[in-house]
């Protein structure tokens, strides 16, 4: 098994390419005597956001199967079937998270060694472990190294296709432009401003629009499924009640008796609420997902800054949004 395990190993594998494609080219068609030059590569992707940016790279070439795609369900209470072991075992590609998002497929992919297979891992690309926010696909920095390594993983195992590949990625990279131009139109509006949320979900994204996240022992004892302490849920509630906080970010991934309380709370206190999932929603791509959360923070934020939430930040944030359309 191969491990494109740094952004570095995939420069590096960029660079050796020119000298060692025809090896490479060659390696991979012996490791798979059945792919056939027209075939498609076969790909399993544990996360459907991964998948959805393996195939937007990999076009007609690729034949991706996602498996956490149900964002009516629980991914950190996900466990594997047959069925997912099976999709394994005749991937060339797999891409997963890693940070212990999905431990399940680093178990299924030492139980099936023998397959040559090359292996991307998000975490490994952003230099994250477990014990850290595993939410990783919220952070704006990571989709484009996850791009790079897929893309180049794709050209190695596929030559013939490189200019196509390289089209692709170029197109994926310029696409995810205007989230950022979002992201920072946020952050020049409303760093700084207190939010709260019942998982970190959403963590990355709210760190990367600057705002000051509330009540982060709470929301990992949601994630993790133990529970909140008294001192940390009367903190939360004191948050909704009093409104020190502009936006209580839900995650309707994870239905806890808790997480509704405290929606019903933050309704009661008129705290604008936000929906997130954690699983790309069908019908989405990646980059609609991200856009259409974000114009939700951003509406939500907006209603809070109505509300006139208290906070350290919210006067210099609301003056900054002075003179804006709402
Ligand atoms: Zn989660």
């Amino acid at each position: 098994m191969k491990k494109i395990g740094s952004i570095w190993f995939g420069a590096r594998r960029a660079l050796k390419l020119s000298t060692c494609v025809a090896v490479g080219a060659a390696a991979f068609a012996f490791g798979h005597g059945a792919f056939a030059a027209d075939a498609k590569i076969p790909v399993v992707a544990a996360e459907n956001f991964y998948g959805d940016v393996v195939q937007q790279l990999g076009g007609d070439r690729v034949d991706v199967t996602s498996i956490l795609s149900n964002p009516d369900q629980d991914p950190h209470l996900f466990e594997a079937s047959p069925k997912t072991a099976r999709a394994l075992q005749r991937a060339s590609l797999v891409v997963y998270n890693g940070a212990d998002y999905d431990p399940w497929m680093a178990k299924l992919l030492a139980a099936s060694k023998g397959a040559k297979r090359t292996t991307i891992v998000a975490a490994d690309l952003t230099g994250k472990k477990g014990g850290d926010n595993p939410h990783l696909w919220y952070d704006p920095a990571t989709m484009p190294k996850v791009a790079r390594a897929v893309s180049g993983a794709l050209i190695a195992a596929d030559l013939a296709h490189k200019s196509a590949y390289d089209a692709n990625l170029a197109k994926f990279l310029d696409s995810l432009k205007p989230i950022d131009a979002k992201v920072a139109e946020l952050h020049g509006r409303y760093a700084g401003v207190p939010v709260t949320a019942t998982e970190p979900v959403f963590g990355y994204m709210s760190d990367a629009v600057g705002l000051t996240m509330r009540n982060q022992r709470f929301q990992l004892a949601t994630m993790n499924d133990t529970e909140a302490s008294a001192a940390d849920i009367a903190a939360f509630e004191r948050d909704l009640r009093d409104r020190r906080v502009r936006v209580l970010i839900y995650n309707s991934q994870a239905t806890e008796a808790l997480t509704q309380r405290m929606l019903k709370l933050a309704q009661q206190s008129q705290v604008p609420t936000m929906s997130v999932t954690e699983t790309q929603p069908a019908g989405k791509t990646y980059q609609t997902w991200m856009l259409t959360q974000l114009d939700a923070l951003g509406a939500a934020l907006a209603a809070g800054d109505v509300n006139g939430a208290s906070g350290a930040n919210s006067a210099k944030a609301a003056a900054g949004a002075k003179g804006k359309t709402q």
